[in-house]
């Protein structure tokens, strides 16, 4: 079966056949996917990256704090990395989504969402995180907009701003401990009675943080904007900015399906090699760490890619 493989970047069709077998086939084509194909790529290895077009980041207007792209829109730097790679002939990329994966070390099997067949000596699973979004009116609209997760990614932008914090307990007040560093109008919102100790809210009096209790009913905003978060009675808090972590799950189901190994967090497991517990299988990027940004994604997607080229060249 011959089908075409659209780059956005560099105008070709690639005819690929049914089961065309390929050194590497990374799962994941956004800023860790592809910092391994360049590094795959350049090592004159036979790629293909897959990508479904869903990174976590899309709603996000700037990213920030990755050196040359700071405040480029998410977009702009995968399309510019995107662009970088699709330069080297050995790297293919298909717009698609892998639904199934089956086999072991040197002969893996992929069928994508669309029906292509591919095989793979390797794997990168680059798959990042779904973030899960609460049942709070507004929430998601506002979601990296003006509801972040990260103070070195968003926090310069609300410096000095009135700002909240949604957590509770240890998690609220490690947050404060650290956000009061780019503001001190803070307020923790807990969401329902307070988990923080005594010393803990003796110790947010003192450097004046507030901590309300009453459960959030509803997020106001315009066009992800922050205006207000309204509570069960009624109050109106004003804020610009509202930290907060929601739950997450991977985004891919596919590594744990192959057996690899999750981490109490419910990161892949890997070593400081990016190896998974599956032998020729490795993940990169926010499906395996907390640190969560632009450039620790691409860090360790370089280092899975050149891992995997000495792992290939040992096998022969
Ligand atoms: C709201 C928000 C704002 C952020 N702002 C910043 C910032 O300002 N600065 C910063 O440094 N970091 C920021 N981050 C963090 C940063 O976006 C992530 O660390 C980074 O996107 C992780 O890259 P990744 O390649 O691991 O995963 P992602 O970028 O999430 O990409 C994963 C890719 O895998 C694809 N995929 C998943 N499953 C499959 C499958 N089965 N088949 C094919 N493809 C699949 C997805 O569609 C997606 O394209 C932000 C994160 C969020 C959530």
């Amino acid at each position: 079966m011959i089908v075409n493989i659209f780059c956005n970047f560099v105008a070709k069709d690639i005819s690929m056949e049914s089961n065309s077998k390929f050194d590497v086939v990374i799962i994941g084509g956004s800023y860790s996917g592809l910092s391994a194909a360049l590094a795959l790529g350049r090592a004159i290895r036979n790629v293909l990256v897959i990508d479904s077009g869903k990174p976590c980041n899309q709603q996000t207007p700037h990213s920030h704090n990755f050196l040359t792209q700071d405040g480029n829109t998410p977009a702009n730097i995968a399309a510019l990395a995107k662009k970088e790679v699709m330069q080297y002939p050995t790297v293919q990329f298909l717009d698609d989504e892998v639904v199934e994966v089956k086999g072991e070390n040197n002969s893996f099997e992929l069928i994508t969402a669309s029906g292509q067949q591919v095989q793979a000596r390797k794997l990168l699973f680059s798959t990042g995180v779904k973030d899960l979004m609460p049942n709070l009116s507004g929430f998601a609209s506002c979601w990296g907009i003006s509801v972040i997760h990260c103070p070195y990614c968003h926090g310069y932008e609300f410096k000095d701003q009135i700002t909240g914090i949604l957590a509770n307990g240890e998690t609220a007040y490690q947050m404060a401990s650290l956000i009061r560093n780019w503001t001190k109008q803070l307020t923790v919102f807990t969401n329902g009675k307070s988990e923080l100790t005594e010393s803990q809210l003796a110790q947010l009096a003192a450097l004046e943080v507030n901590v309300v209790e009453n459960s959030l009913v509803d997020i106001k905003h315009v066009d992800g904007y922050l205006d207000a978060l309204i509570d069960s009675d009624g109050t109106r808090h004003l804020l610009s900015a509202l930290y907060a972590r929601p739950p997450f799950e991977q985004h891919c189901k596919l590594p744990k399906e192959l057996g690899c190994e999750l981490n109490d967090s419910g990161y892949i497991q890997v070593d400081e090699f990016q190896k998974t517990s599956v032998h020729g299988v490795f993940a990169a990027g926010d499906n395996t760490t907390r640190f969560r940004a632009v450039s620790w994604a691409v860090a360790s997607g370089g280092k899975a890619g050149a891992i995997i080229n000495h792992e290939l060249i040992d096998e022969g």
